[in-house]
């Protein structure tokens, strides 16, 4: 079967999970091999993409790949696709991932498909467009299939490959070089799960009411090893920060929870949320239009329901 090149996601030499997902879809497909990016790999981190399928790892080493910003991974593919005739390429879709799909696809010639939350037989992706009101099956008809994939969409099997190693050595154009990384702030990690990769994320939006009030969303997320999201409302009245915003203006998720309390489901909001597998609104309203998407629905103050569901799964525990 053809190789199928899966960019590798990994941060201080851990390989994120989103990665095992993108492997266990290619081993679907074709025969995995992963691509690592940059200096820093580990005996860890190579055991861990061979346990979850990659027959081949490809490394390219140089400090220059991660120098300056995304050019070089995109140039680093290209190569890849020129050398090796993979069967399709998988990347991660995250902000870096599709800006390095779409500059691999001018480069290679190829179609490119962003926002795939599944791809089957014959690279037919199924993505969720329009801010998330269509779903729609999509192919790519040109050159080799590009697809990044939504986090989440596939859930992690580990099933061993070889993880043969095999250094690649790349040569970047001018071009690439033409946005340099000057410096890195690492930001401060707290315990929560990172918002696109958790597999449950519990939002808060107006009906919150306050900053304070957010203690009571973090609590129900901490208690499911939850990460936690907001609506724009909640974000723009400084409750709760930008970066953690679910929606079109915002993040994506896709996780197999969302838990949406004191949201009205608008459809910007929506759009950023509405293709998590199962949705639990939480609104005094039952009129409110998160009740037409939501798998189950609770209608009540989120003051008093979202503290008791705390305490029952804390019991359970
Ligand atoms: C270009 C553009 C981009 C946008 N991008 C985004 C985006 O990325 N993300 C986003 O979220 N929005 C976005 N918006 C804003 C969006 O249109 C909505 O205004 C926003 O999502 C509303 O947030 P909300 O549901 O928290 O607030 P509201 O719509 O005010 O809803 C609050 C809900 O809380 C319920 N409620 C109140 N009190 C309680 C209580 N005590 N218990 C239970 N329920 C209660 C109410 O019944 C209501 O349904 C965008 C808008 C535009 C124009």
């Amino acid at each position: 079967m053809s190789e199928i090149l899966v960019l590798v996601e990994h941060v201080d030499g851990e390989v994120k999970k989103v990665t095992l997902e993108l492997l266990t879809l290619a081993r679907s497909l074709g025969t995995p091999a992963a691509v690592w990016a940059g200096p820093g790999i580990t005996g860890d981190a190579k055991a861990r993409l061979a346990e979850y399928g990659a027959e081949k790892i490809y490394v390219a080493g140089s400090e220059e790949i991660v120098g300056y910003v995304v050019a070089p991974k995109a140039e680093l593919l290209a190569q890849l696709v020129a050398a090796k005739s993979p069967a399709a390429v998988l990347v991660a879709a995250t902000a870096e991932g599709k800006e390095i799909a779409g500059r691999l696809a001018v480069k290679t010639d190829s179609g490119v498909i962003t926002d795939a939350v599944g791809l089957g037989e014959g690279f037919v992706a199924d993505q969720s467009i329009f801010g998330g009101g269509v779903n729609v099956q999509s192919k790519v008809r040109k050159g080799t299939p590009i697809v990044a994939v939504r986090p989440n969409s596939t859930a992690p099997e580990a099933a061993a490959g070889a993880g043969a190693e095999e250094e690649v050595s790349v040569s970047l154009s001018d071009g690439a070089k033409a946005a340099k990384i000057v410096e890195r702030v690492k930001q401060e990690k707290g315990a929560r799960p990172e918002l696109t990769e958790a597999a449950i994320v519990v939002s808060g939006g107006r009906g919150v009411g306050s900053a304070e009030n957010f203690s009571v969303i973090e609590g129900l997320a901490d208690s499911l090893g939850a990460a936690v999201g907001a609506s724009r409302a909640a974000t723009d009245a400084g409750w709760y920060p930008h970066q953690f915003q679910v929606g079109q203006t915002g993040k994506t998720v896709s996780p197999q929870l969302y838990i949406a309390a004191g949201i009205s489901g608008a459809i910007q909001h929506r759009a950023g949320m509405q293709t998590a597998k199962t949705i639990v609104a939480i609104n005094k309203d039952p009129e409110a239009p998160i009740f037409e998407l939501a798998d189950y629905g609770v209608v009540g103050d989120l003051h008093q329901v979202v503290p008791q569901l705390t305490e029952e799964v804390d019991k359970r525990k």
